[in-house]
């Protein structure tokens, strides 16, 4: 989907407000979301999600890390014998974000050695999504058990982009938020502010990420039943 961008024409716009419209005729539709914020209307929908600035919701955390492990799972599956997790991730759906996607994965991947990330333009255990979106970047599900990563324009040009990008990567392996925390942790996400440019886990989140994907899915399956 390459033209979402354009989906906020003079013709859509029109269109959106004849729905709105019609919305509005049949329901009390009071909360819609404003016209600019539907030009994202090929992202899935999401209910709980984990931000990149704001407050933390741990629920969405777990929701997001359970979609992909159970993705994982199922692949591993076929492949017990593999030692090293990988979990792959599709950037079809946020073009703009390549370069800092494909380096948020290398900065985890030379930071950790129980799991890896890898491209891929197939079938994916979850994919990365681009737009507008006034709650700005966050880790989410789909409704239909898959998990994905939200990147917003705004706050990828507000903060550096590539820790945005690491930072969301850092929930597919099963970190959690913790804006209270200095700028030397990627989970800290915006609580340090724009000028925050770390894209490197410390030693604590590469030693928690290693220590949860230790011994294939087992510990990572364990500590998403634990949560539950
Ligand atoms: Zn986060």
């Amino acid at each position: 989907m390459t033209s979402f961008r354009t989906s906020t024409g003079p013709k859509n716009r029109r269109l959106l407000a004849l729905a709105l419209g019609v919305g509005l005729a049949s329901a009390a539709l009071g909360t819609a979301s404003p016209a600019s914020a539907r030009s994202t209307a090929t992202i899935p929908a999401h209910s709980a999600t984990a931000g990149y600035v704001g407050s933390s919701e741990k629920t969405g955390n777990k929701a997001f890390f359970d979609a992909v492990l159970k993705s994982v799972a199922k692949r591993q599956a076929a492949q017990p014998t593999l030692k090293v997790v990988t979990v792959y991730y599709n950037t079809a759906q946020a073009p703009s974000f390549r370069s800092q996607i494909s380096s948020a994965a290398s900065i985890w991947n030379s930071s950790v050695s129980n799991v890896k990330l890898q491209a891929t333009t197939g079938s994916a255990d979850f994919s990365y999504y681009e737009g507008n979106d006034s709650r700005g970047s966050y880790a989410s599900t789909d409704g239909h058990g898959s998990g994905y990563i939200f990147l917003d324009y705004t706050q990828n040009r507000q903060y550096d982009s590539i820790r945005v990008a690491a930072h969301e990567t850092g929930h597919v392996l099963g970190l959690p938020d913790h804006y209270s925390g200095p700028c030397s942790e990627l989970m800290s996400g915006g609580g340090p502010g724009t000028s925050c440019t770390n894209r490197y886990p410390n030693s604590t989140e590469r030693a928690r990420v290693n220590q949860l994907w230790a011994n294939g899915l087992t510990k990572a399956l364990a500590q998403v039943a634990k949560t539950g």
